[in-house]
């Protein structure tokens, strides 16, 4: 929810509650959230938005049927954007969610690849983790994608069945075999007919995508393309 501050009084806001930029912790200017001007800049954007075949859609190829997938930065360890993933994840800073999801929306806007997209789905979290850290991330940044790219958001079509182990040490395979029966859509009319985006925080392996997708391609008449903020091109 937005508050709304008039103009004038948005001065006096900023000198009596400061906000500091999460990459170098300068003071932000008004018109700045989250990250200074300079931070963002830093941020290794990947340009795939307007890139038929890219090294995320090739993560794909022969596993899933998409017509377009890209993420926005690239992930690298000890980095600003491991900082701001580390803290929508697991320090709760729900604001990095929706501001990701802004630049996404932006970057969506401006190519012709995405235009046909008719939903956005953000991957489900199991509700005990939900619950555990008060929200879901790529629900907020589906928030923040919907937010600037004018598109709906489609709740609780699709759910999550188990809840995982943590994937991080386990290899592709392995990844795979646990997440097989993960997702279930339980409303498909909401679906029907539809080109859905589903949106993700990170894509490492796509296994969790995949599943998920996989799904989604179920439905009757239904297509998919896959938005994630950042990829991480080091495949384990
Ligand atoms: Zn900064």
């Amino acid at each position: 929810m937005k508050t709304y501050v008039p103009a004038f009084l948005q001065p006096l806001l900023h000198l009596l509650y400061p906000h500091y930029c999460e990459g170098c912790h300068t003071d932000l200017l008004i018109r700045e959230s989250l990250l200074c001007s300079r931070c963002e800049f830093s941020l290794p954007a990947t340009g795939y938005w307007d890139i038929s075949g890219n090294p995320v859609e090739k993560i794909f190829r022969a596993r899933l049927l998409v017509q377009a997938a890209a993420a926005d930065y690239f992930f690298t360890q000890d980095s600003l954007l491991q900082h701001l993933m580390q803290s929508l994840k697991y320090k709760n800073l729900p604001e990095a969610g929706r501001w990701l999801g802004k630049k996404m929306g932006y970057a969506l806007q401006k190519t012709d690849r995405f235009t046909s997209i008719d939903c956005i789905i953000p991957l489900p979290l199991h509700p005990k983790k939900e619950f555990i850290r008060g929200y879901n991330q790529a629900q907020l940044i589906a928030e923040g994608i919907s937010e600037v790219w004018q598109k709906p958001i489609i709740q609780n079509a699709v759910i999550r069945n188990q809840f995982t182990r943590t994937q991080t040490h386990e290899n592709r395979n392995s990844r795979w075999n646990n997440m097989q029966g993960v997702f279930s859509v339980v409303q498909p009319v909401k679906l029907e007919h539809k080109h859905c985006l589903l949106v993700d925080d990170v894509i490492t392996t796509g296994a969790t995508l995949e599943a998920c997708g996989n799904e989604i391609l179920m439905v009757k008449g239904c297509s998919l393309s896959l938005a994630a903020a950042a990829y991480t091109a080091i495949q384990p």
